[in-house]
């Protein structure tokens, strides 16, 4: 048992703020919380004079876990205030390995609040009926939802029926073809990327039908007879595209995405916003990655003094693809990649302004110039960018991943009872958001870790 004392305590629901409290940590949660009780000979305390606590960040959108050893990584994000993340890309042997150690926890890594088993790509599910069959396997291998990538709009129906009839939820890459409408109104739960590409931007245009049949033909066939070790196969290629996707951006596709930009109808987009409110269908923008992607060669991503914890593998192979990009995107494309990267901020603006809900993600580990732990508060910039408010943004990475996950008991609000992840910010994160990156301290199912074991970590993380 300790006390982070005289702290001021943030609610992300309605940005209020109590001054003075005392915070007492037992068994990985919140004890209680109450008025400062001054000095306590018995008891560890954690001075909170001058500082704000806030929910432990979540990262939505990661994928640590395709690492070997994803140490590193974790302990970065742990360090930038990522106190849990959703895994977005997961194997049979992750989720049989999970199930096998049960619900151990380590308090020195965030916390894997959710993981699918394999993305769903052309070879894994090529067909209504193989993708059937690995949704099955999937939900026995105790998947928490299912990731679609690469597939038709014939397979996409085929999986979010039988998910429906199993119970889990079906999330990622709206599959091209698929009317967005029709993917919320049917339960699609976390549309990413913003699609990707012009998957709800093409839902916002008066050429929507013209542009989802020149967007529909996918870069990846499904091979016609079963490959061996396909899981592993799928996972090298997927690998490969990972680093950045717009690389593959053909004429066509270019043509579509400035078609999509000249012929936006903000009345659409309002309409579908508020379609994706009722519906309750969420949205993780990841703007970093998006951003990263499209804007791929900008001088600014290789300055970034954050990439001193990217490893040098890392920094050799975005380098490589800042080079690639460079190549083959003359003036005029780089300008279509401009505008469509202004639609998708104004986008996520108007999804703010009509209730649709939101998430904070990165897709930390494996995209280019994405360095994990620190991106999220690139993401937390770019949702700024956007116009949401310090406290909207806040909410993107405490209570909406809560609400989303199904774990308001356990987390999303600093309160008695729940589960002891915290951030401990010098600055009031309401007022502006540059003051979510004055993280200086971070408490992980209940162990504290102030500045100076924070700046461990990312020590431990840099020269590699
Ligand atoms: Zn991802």
């Amino acid at each position: 048992m300790y006390r982070i004392a005289n702290v001021a305590v943030v609610d992300p629901r309605d940005g209020s703020i109590t001054a003075d409290q005392d915070i007492r940590i037992a068994d990985g949660r919140i004890a209680g919380i109450g008025a400062a009780a001054g000095p306590d000979r018995d008891q560890t305390t954690v001075d909170g004079r001058g500082r704000f606590v806030v929910p432990g960040f979540v990262d939505m959108h990661a994928h640590p876990l395709n690492l070997g050893d994803p140490t590193r990584e974790l302990g970065l994000m742990l360090a930038f205030g990522v106190t849990g993340y959703r895994q977005m890309s997961g194997t049979p042997d992750l989720l049989r390995r999970r199930r096998d150690r049960g619900p151990a926890v380590d308090d020195g890594t965030p916390a894997l609040l959710a993981t699918p088993g394999a993305v769903l790509t052309p070879i894994n599910a090529g067909k209504p009926d193989t993708a059937v069959a690995e949704v099955r396997r999937q939900v026995l291998d105790g998947a928490d939802f299912i990731k679609a990538a690469l597939i038709t709009p014939e397979v996409y129906a085929a999986v979010q029926t039988e998910a429906d009839r199993l119970g889990i939820p079906v999330v990622g890459h709206l599959p091209a073809g698929v009317d967005v409408r029709a993917a919320s109104d049917a339960g699609f739960r976390s549309i990413e990327h913003v699609g990707p590409g012009l998957g709800v931007l093409g839902g916002c245009s008066c050429h929507e039908e013209r542009l989802r049949a020149t967007t529909s033909r996918g870069p990846i066939k499904a091979p016609p007879f079963k490959i061996p070790f396909a899981d592993k196969v799928a996972e090298k290629l997927i690998g490969r595209i990972v680093v950045n996707p717009a690389q593959m951006t053909g004429p066509a596709t270019l043509r579509a995405i400035q078609d999509a930009v000249d012929s936006f109808d903000e009345d659409k987009a309002r309409e579908l916003a508020r379609r994706f409110a009722a519906n309750d269908t969420w949205n993780c923008p990841t703007l970093i990655r998006i951003k990263a992607q499209q804007f791929c060669d900008d001088p600014a991503f290789a300055a970034d003094p954050d990439l001193r914890y990217a490893t040098a593998k890392e920094r050799k192979t975005w380098n490589a693809a800042a080079a690639a990009f460079r190549k083959k995107f003359g003036e005029a494309q780089r300008a279509v990649f401009a505008a469509q990267f202004a639609l998708q901020l104004r986008v996520v603006k108007i999804l703010d302004e009509e209730g649709a809900p939101l998430l904070a993600g990165t897709d930390a580990v494996g995209a280019a110039w994405v360095v994990a732990g620190a991106s999220l508060h690139d993401e937390f910039d770019l949702l700024a960018e956007a116009g949401l408010s310090p406290l909207r943004i806040l909410r993107t990475a405490t209570t909406d991943p809560a609400r989303f996950l199904g774990r308001e008991r356990d987390a999303g609000t600093v309160e008695p009872g729940k589960e002891a992840d915290l951030v401990l910010l010098d600055r009031d994160p309401t007022a502006a958001v540059a003051n979510l990156h004055t993280v200086s301290g971070v408490v992980r199912a209940g162990r504290h870790q102030d500045t100076a074991a924070l700046t461990a970590l990312k020590e431990q993380a840099t020269g590699r």
